[in-house]
């Protein structure tokens, strides 16, 4: 658990200001939603908070520690993708397991095999253990995925439009699992979509950006009520 700091972040790519000064804070605890339309900057916050790439100027602390020149892994978040990035010819057992088994981690095999135990339980996969990830439907994969950056029990959640290749009903479930998970785990998120009925069921607070500049941030009801 940590808050995060974005301090007049700025990126450009080429003649594209993909963000332009953005600052805002993600409290320890909140389940944060940026919103905004296609090329506004969500994903390169993302990508830059998780260390992806590095900012032109500007900082990003996570816990009060400036983490700017910090590789990923220092960081200590983790990143859902819209995509499943899973293995497919692993079990689901294996794909979960897979991020605790770096050797810099040096995690016990036996605390391997009760996290993920565990982390199933609380996707509720725990009959597809033995699965192969390309016997999964579309659901059961997203929530393999994010059982990936579970397992390792992050500071800070980066998830990235995680829902929006599942059908509206799996969407739905989903939205509901998440912030049930988010309030349990009373972990610190940061969720981009451009489905404002996302935001308004998931989120604490929420961030509006538009062409690189944040020009909103602040609980769904200021939000909406100040558009
Ligand atoms: P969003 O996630 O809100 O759709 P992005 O953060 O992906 O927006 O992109 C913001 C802007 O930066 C867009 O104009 C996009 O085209 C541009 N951009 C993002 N990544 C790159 C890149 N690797 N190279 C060039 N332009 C990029
Ligand atoms: P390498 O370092 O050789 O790329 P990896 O451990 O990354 O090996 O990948 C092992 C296998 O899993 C490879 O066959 C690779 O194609 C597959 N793989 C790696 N990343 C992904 C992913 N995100 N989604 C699906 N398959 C993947």
């Amino acid at each position: 658990m940590a808050e995060v700091s974005l301090n007049g972040l700025t990126k450009t790519y080429g003649a594209t200001r993909a963000l332009d000064a953005v600052s805002f804070t993600v409290p320890d605890g909140a389940f944060v939603v940026l919103l905004g339309p296609t090329g506004a900057g969500k994903t390169t916050t993302l990508r830059l908070i998780a260390g992806l790439e590095p900012a032109d100027s500007g900082s990003i602390t996570i816990a009060g520690r400036n983490v700017s020149r910090e590789s990923p892994a220092e960081r200590d978040v983790a990143m859902v993708f819209q995509q499943y990035s899973l293995y497919p010819h692993l079990t689901v057992r294996d794909n979960l397991a897979f991020p605790l088994k770096s050797p810099i981690l040096r995690v016990p095999a036996a605390e391997i095999t009760r996290k993920v135990n565990e982390v199933a339980e609380v996707l509720r996969i725990t009959h597809k253990l033995d699965n192969k990830a390309t016997q999964l439907s579309g659901g059961e994969m997203q929530r393999v995925s994010i059982g990936r950056a579970l397992v390792r029990s992050p500071a800070i959640y980066l998830m990235d439009e995680p829902l929006s290749s599942l059908d509206a009903k799996l969407r739905s479930d989903l939205r509901v699992e998440l912030k049930r998970i988010q309030a349990d785990l009373g972990a610190t998120l940061l969720y981009v979509t451009h489905d404002q009925i996302e935001a308004m069921t998931m989120a604490t607070h929420v961030g509006v950006l538009d062409q690189g500049r944040l020009v909103q941030f602040g609980t769904p009801r200021e939000v909406y009520e100040n558009p």
